[in-house]
Protein backbone atom coordinates (compact mmCIF):
# COMPACT_ATOMS: atom_id res chain seq x y z
CA UNK A 1 0.00 0.00 0.00
CA UNK A 2 1.02 3.38 -1.16
CA UNK A 3 0.02 6.03 1.95
CA UNK A 4 3.31 7.60 2.13
CA UNK A 5 2.86 10.35 -0.33
CA UNK A 6 5.05 13.74 0.36
CA UNK A 7 3.83 16.77 1.42
CA UNK A 8 3.97 18.22 -1.79
CA UNK A 9 1.31 16.14 -3.50
CA UNK A 10 -1.23 17.55 -1.04
CA UNK A 11 -2.89 20.74 -1.36
CA UNK A 12 -1.34 23.54 -0.07
CA UNK A 13 -3.69 26.68 2.38
CA UNK A 14 -1.83 29.93 2.27
CA UNK A 15 -2.12 32.64 5.18
CA UNK A 16 -0.51 34.42 7.54
CA UNK A 17 0.15 32.34 10.78
CA UNK A 18 2.96 31.95 12.71
CA UNK A 19 3.92 28.85 14.65
CA UNK A 20 2.83 28.63 18.57
CA UNK A 21 6.17 27.24 19.31
CA UNK A 22 9.16 29.03 17.83
CA UNK A 23 7.29 32.24 15.99
CA UNK A 24 8.40 31.50 12.93
CA UNK A 25 6.01 32.78 10.31
CA UNK A 26 3.76 30.33 8.78
CA UNK A 27 2.68 31.18 4.42
CA UNK A 28 1.06 27.78 4.05
CA UNK A 29 -0.06 24.65 5.77
CA UNK A 30 -1.04 21.34 4.39
CA UNK A 31 -4.34 21.94 5.74
CA UNK A 32 -6.64 24.10 6.41
CA UNK A 33 -6.24 25.34 9.86
CA UNK A 34 -9.35 26.00 12.55
CA UNK A 35 -9.96 29.45 13.45
CA UNK A 36 -10.74 28.64 16.79
CA UNK A 37 -6.97 27.22 17.42
CA UNK A 38 -4.51 29.21 14.93
CA UNK A 39 -2.86 30.29 18.31
CA UNK A 40 -1.68 26.78 18.45
CA UNK A 41 -0.24 26.41 15.12
CA UNK A 42 3.14 24.65 14.43
CA UNK A 43 5.47 24.99 11.43
CA UNK A 44 6.50 22.29 9.95
CA UNK A 45 9.80 21.51 11.75
CA UNK A 46 7.73 21.81 15.16
CA UNK A 47 5.15 19.59 14.05
CA UNK A 48 7.45 17.09 12.66
CA UNK A 49 9.49 17.05 15.99
CA UNK A 50 6.19 16.86 18.15
CA UNK A 51 5.05 13.64 16.26
CA UNK A 52 9.02 12.23 16.35
CA UNK A 53 8.37 12.72 20.50
CA UNK A 54 5.11 11.43 20.58
CA UNK A 55 6.03 8.43 19.08
CA UNK A 56 9.08 7.95 21.24
CA UNK A 57 6.77 8.76 24.27
CA UNK A 58 4.61 5.50 22.87
CA UNK A 59 7.32 3.34 22.89
ZN1 LIG B 1 7.94 26.21 14.79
Amino acid sequence: MQNNKPWADRQWFTGDWTCSKCGIKIDRLPFDPDPARVNELLCKDCHRSKMQAFRRDRR
